[in-house]
């Protein structure tokens, strides 16, 4: 099964990502970590990539399709795998059909507000240590600005500025409607209510998965 995630950033795709590999064993493989990965690293794909990111416009179909080409070719994707970040265009959409074309697929599009975006990713932190990701909002557990888990200081992402949230924002409204319609089209496009609690939504989505898991078994299963 590939399942894919959409909603803009800070809708909460990256945590229940993590949920769906921790409960179905999925790897979440997401595009956005896999391209900081890279400017990090000060790769030649890193250097071609940074400004775009920071500015948080979209990186070019064609590389950032490479990327996650080559990730869902290794091993432990063999059972499925969960996208967090991509397709984000229908463009990119094509050419992962291209790349796996008759995997069975859910698309979950995890919908909220711009303004409940704005207020979450405003106290977004994470830890340059361990990659861990925490609200000062809601996470008590932070008290010192560090990371309880390994003690780094904790930093805000350099594309998580007010000003730049709202162009993510923009773009992804933009971008959004010929996927959106792809999907519904297939027959796999399903809605979650992104404003509940992390395990309110997470619950939404198992029943989804749930159902479509045994679907797709049932289906393989005929001769
Ligand atoms: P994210 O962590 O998913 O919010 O992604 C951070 C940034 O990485 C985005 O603002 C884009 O600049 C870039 N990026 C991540 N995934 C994609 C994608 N599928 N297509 C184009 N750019 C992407």
């Amino acid at each position: 099964m590939r399942i894919i995630l959409l909603g803009p950033a800070g809708s909460g795709k990256g945590t229940q990502g993590e949920l769906i590999e921790r409960h179905y064993g999925f790897p979440r493989i997401s595009t956005g970590d896999l391209l900081r990965l890279e400017v990090q690293k000060g790769s030649e794909l890193g250097k071609m990539v940074a400004e775009v990111m920071k500015s948080g416009r979209l990186v070019a179909d064609e590389l950032v399709t490479r990327v996650v080409r080559d990730r869902i070719n290794a091993p432990d994707c063999r059972a499925g795998y969960v996208l967090d970040g991509y397709p984000r265009t229908l463009n990119q959409a094509l050419l992962l059909e291209k790349i796996e074309g008759d995997r069975p697929e859910t698309v979950l599009e995890i919908q909220i507000s711009e303004e409940a975006v704005m207020e979450r990713l405003a106290g977004r932190r994470v830890c340059p240590g361990c990659a861990a990701v925490y609200n000062i909002n809601n996470d008590k557990v932070i008290t010192d600005g560090r990371c309880p888990a390994c003690g780094a200081g904790l930093v805000a992402r350099n594309d998580d500025r007010p000003e730049v949230i709202r162009e993510r924002f923009r773009i992804y409204r933009e971008t959004i409607g010929p996927l959106l319609e792809h999907y519904s089209r297939k027959q796999v496009l399903f809605q979650v209510d992104g404003r509940r609690a992390v395990e309110e939504v997470f619950g939404s989505i198992r029943l989804i998965l749930d159902n479509r898991i045994a679907r797709s078994q049932g289906e393989s299963r005929r001769p």
